[in-house]
C-alpha cells in the first residue's frame, strides 16, 4: 500500500518529502550532539568541585595534624564545593525534565504580596537591601512555589553579580503582569548576551566560579517561565547593571 502510494506522488511532491526526511535526520543529528555535549559538560563541571573536595581533603589527612592553620581555609573550600555541587545537581535534575514534566500546580495568588514574600527571604538570607516598588495587588494564577524559584534565581544573580542595591518592582501593562530585577553590577557584554541563557555558560569562567555560580540558572530559569507560559527579557549594559523581567500572561 505504501508503495503504491508512492508511486501515485508526483516528482515534485516525492522531492519535497524527501527534503523534509533529510530535515528531521539534520534535526535528530543536531539534538543528539547538544545531548552528547550536554553529559560532556555536565560531567566536567561537576569534576571541578570534586577535585578541589579530594585534593583538600587529602592535604588535611596527610598535614592536618602538624599544620592545624589548614584547617580554616580547607574546610572553607570543600564546604564551599560540596555546596556549589549540589546546587549544580539539583539544577541538572530540574533541567532533565521536560515542560510536561514540571507539574505545575497553579493557584490565585496575589503577585505583590508574593514578590515581597521572596524579597523578604532574600534579604533576611543573604543580608542585602532590596528596593520594592509596586503598583498595587495583582491577582494571577500561578504556580506559587515554581515562581518563587524562578524570582530567585534572577535575584541571586543580582546579587552574585553587582555590589549595590536591588531594585524589584511588580506591575501590569497589556495584560501581562510583570516582575522586574534591577541590579547596578557589572553587566553583560551585548555580545554574550544570547548566549547567557545556554547550559554552563558564564561570561567569565574565573570571575563567576568566584560568585559561586552554576551557569545553569539562566538555562533553568528560561525551561522553568516556558513551561509556565511566561517570557523573559534580560536587558543589560556592562559595567551598568542589569534587568530581569518576568512577563506572565494574566489571562
Ligand atoms: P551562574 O550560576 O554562573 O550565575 P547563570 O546561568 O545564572 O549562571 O548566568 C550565566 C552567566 O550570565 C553568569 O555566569 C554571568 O556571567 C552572566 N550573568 C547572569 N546574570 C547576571 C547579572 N545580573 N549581571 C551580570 N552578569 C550576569
Amino acid at each position: 500500500f505504501k508503495r503504491l502510494a508512492l508511486k501515485e506522488k508526483s516528482q515534485d511532491e516525492l522531492y519535497e518529502m524527501g527534503k523534509s526526511f533529510n530535515h528531521m535526520i539534520d534535526l535528530l543529528e543536531e539534538n543528539f550532539e547538544k545531548q552528547e555535549q550536554f553529559v560532556s559538560n555536565a560531567s566536567h563541571e561537576l569534576k571541578t568541585p570534586l577535585t578541589v573536595i579530594e585534593s583538600y581533603s587529602s592535604l588535611l589527612k596527610r598535614r592536618g595534624k602538624e599544620r592545624p592553620e589548614l584547617l580554616e581555609e580547607s574546610v572553607d573550600a570543600i564546604h564551599s564545593e560540596a555546596v556549589r555541587m549540589r546546587e549544580m545537581t539539583e539544577q541538572l535534575l530540574l533541567l532533565a525534565k521536560n515542560s510536561e514534566q514540571w507539574d505545575l500546580q497553579p493557584e490565585p495568588a496575589d503577585l505583590q504580596e508574593l514578590v515581597q514574600q521572596s524579597v523578604k527571604v532574600f534579604q533576611n538570607a543573604y543580608g542585602r537591601t532590596v528596593l520594592f516598588e509596586s503598583s498595587g495587588p495583582i491577582m494571577a494564577y500561578v504556580d506559587i512555589q515554581k515562581l518563587k524559584q524562578l524570582i530567585f534565581i534572577f535575584l541571586d544573580n543580582a546579587r552574585k553579580y553587582s555590589d549595590e542595591s536591588i531594585t524589584v518592582s511588580t506591575g501590569t501593562r497589556e495584560r501581562h503582569a510583570f516582575v522586574k530585577i534591577l541590579d547596578h553590577g557589572i553587566g553583560i557584554p551585548k555580545e554574550e548576551l544570547p548566549k547567557v541563557f545556554d547550559r554552563f555558560y558564564r561570561v567569565d569562567k574565573t570571575r563567576s566560579r568566584k560568585q559561586g555560580g552554576t551557569g545553569l540558572g539562566l538555562s533553568l530559569a528560561k525551561e522553568m517561565a516556558e513551561a509556565m507560559g511566561a517570557r523573559i527579557e534580560l536587558e543589560s549594559v556592562e559595567g551598568l547593571g542589569t534587568t530581569a523581567t518576568i512577563w506572565l500572561p494574566l489571562d
